[in-house]
């Protein structure tokens, strides 16, 4: 059934587990997760501030501003049914020795730091408010249009993309190339009528 619970959510991948990130994209993909933009950046110490300025009178707030400013983090908005509670889940709880007790499947448990409750893998938006925010944060150029579901969904994909895409299914079924996909993949880079024809 169609979910009108398509949201958008910010995740991140923190300074002590990006060089882990493949693996932890590999996750997001087999979640079923669609990855809407990516972006690798190292946060100034005023970013890692702003960020986590709900934190601002924690006693680990310096500290934390110290890790999340000691290398490259990898920013994601990540789209999907339910995905702030979905990635959260995925996540698990804060701490890493908890999640390693609670959800041993968890990301954090399996790749965050037991040892120190700031390095624990991996951050994602708690709520749509904070999800909105923090897309904002890094993707402060990107223009999101409210997700379609339901009838504004049927008629978008009826308007705008049924059409080419009838037109691209029954050429390929004249063609029958060998490797299906490539070959529509290419015709509808070269008869995408949004864009002006490209050379092949
Ligand atoms: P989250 O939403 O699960 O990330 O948890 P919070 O919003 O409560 O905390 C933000 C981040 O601050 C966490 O992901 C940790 O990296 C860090 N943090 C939270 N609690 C502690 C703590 O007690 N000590 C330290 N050193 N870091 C913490």
């Amino acid at each position: 059934m169609a979910s009108d619970r398509i949201q958008r959510t910010l995740a991140m991948v923190k300074p002590d587990a990006i060089e882990r990130s493949p693996e932890i994209e590999k996750i997001i993909q087999e979640e079923g997760f669609t990855v809407v933009d990516r972006r690798r950046v190292r946060l100034t110490r005023a970013e890692a501030e702003e960020f986590y300025s709900e934190h601002r009178t924690k006693p680990f707030y310096p500290s934390l501003v110290d890790y999340m400013t000691s290398g490259e983090v990898l920013a994601l908005i990540l789209a999907g049914e339910d995905a702030i509670s979905h990635w959260r889940r995925v996540l698990g709880p804060t701490q890493v020795s908890r999640a390693r007790q609670e959800a041993p499947e968890s990301l954090r448990a399996r790749f965050g730091d037991p040892t120190n409750d700031s390095r624990n893998a991996a951050h994602g938006s708690d709520s749509q408010t904070s999800a909105h925010r923090e897309v904002k944060f890094f993707f402060p150029d990107l223009t999101l249009e409210p997700v379609l579901t339901g009838e504004g969904a049927k008629e978008y994909l009826s308007n705008a993309v049924s059409p080419t895409l009838v037109r691209a299914l029954t050429e390929l079924c004249k063609v029958r190339p060998e490797d299906p996909i490539v070959w529509l993949a290419d015709w509808l880079l070269v008869n995408n009528p949004n864009k002006p024809p490209v050379d092949k």
